[in-house]
């Protein structure tokens, strides 16, 4: 059990990475806050997740409580473990000793937590709009924290502070990823190879892949980074039809109706995983 002494140690950790998303100065712990000098000052939830989104709640784009409870039952149920450990193998290439990862859309952390498994000093930072995946996120690892953040109107990160930045299946900032990586850092992104779940598309009219969307990942990023490796992994996922069902409720066809719910069988599953360096 990780005692109040771990979560105080945690957090100053976490605020040596994080700045305060309206004046970017440093933030320092308060009582059930974190705040900075010129007083702003962010909630940390009961369920242990910072609160550094500022505006209109996040709530359009965020993750509702039943996507998110599709998902992370799908997740803990093993299906994406190859995708979890292609993810840690590279992260223990690219990430140094005592390395910062920042998940930008991370959800409710349970690739980055794999990744730490396999880097023993390494601190972890899931950024979502969802607090329904954070407050699963600020339990998914000791050495990882959880804050909300909108990856579009920038990220409440130092300049620099990051290693190793995650981004799986979700949307992409090139200026500011690139602002937070430090010089040697690297950027790793996981986007839907062109056959992800083919034949549950085939049979529910799901929306297809979109065939240039490596091209324009390329496009979107290039200013910004230099695309050093590219790998396609691809597996077979054996589905039952409740977790065929979760499969569609997990992503943006979640919004998609069907007809009738998907029949159990195999299902395959495909990524590519690309490794950017900041230019
Ligand atoms: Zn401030």
């Amino acid at each position: 059990m990780e005692g109040t002494e771990g979560r105080g140690a945690r957090l100053a950790r976490l605020l040596g990475v994080l700045r305060c998303p309206l004046c970017q100065a440093a933030l320092a712990p308060g009582e059930r806050s974190v705040c900075c000098p010129s007083g702003h000052s962010f909630d940390v939830a009961r369920q242990g997740y910072l609160s550094l989104t500022t505006g209109a709640a996040p709530g359009a784009n965020a993750d509702s409580a039943p996507m998110v409870a599709a998902r992370a039952a799908f997740l803990e149920a093993g299906h994406y473990a190859p995708l979890s450990s292609a993810l840690a193998r590279l992260a223990g290439e690219l990430a140094p000793p005592g390395a910062t990862l920042l998940d930008a859309g991370g959800g409710t952390g349970h690739h980055l937590a794999r990744s730490l498994d396999a880097l023993p000093d390494a601190l972890g930072i899931t950024l979502d709009l969802s607090k329904h995946a954070l407050r699963r996120a600020a339990r998914a690892h000791p050495r990882m924290g959880a804050a909300t953040g909108d990856i579009w109107r920038g990220l409440p990160v130092r300049d620099g502070a990051v290693d190793l930045l995650l981004n799986v299946f979700a949307p992409r900032n090139g200026p500011e990823f690139r602002r937070v990586l430090a010089p040697g850092g690297a950027l790793l992104v996981v986007t839907p190879g062109p056959r992800h779940l083919a034949e549950l598309r085939a049979a529910q009219g799901l929306l297809s892949i979109d065939q240039d969307k490596d091209e324009r990942l390329r496009r979107t990023l290039a200013e910004h980074f230099e695309q050093r490796h590219v790998a396609s992994l691809e597996f077979p996922l054996r589905l039952t039809t409740e977790e065929a069902s979760a499969l569609v409720a997990m992503g943006p066809n979640a919004h998609h109706t069907t007809t009738a719910p998907p029949a159990a069988g195999t299902v395959t599953a495909s990524f590519q995983l690309s490794v950017h360096r900041p230019r």
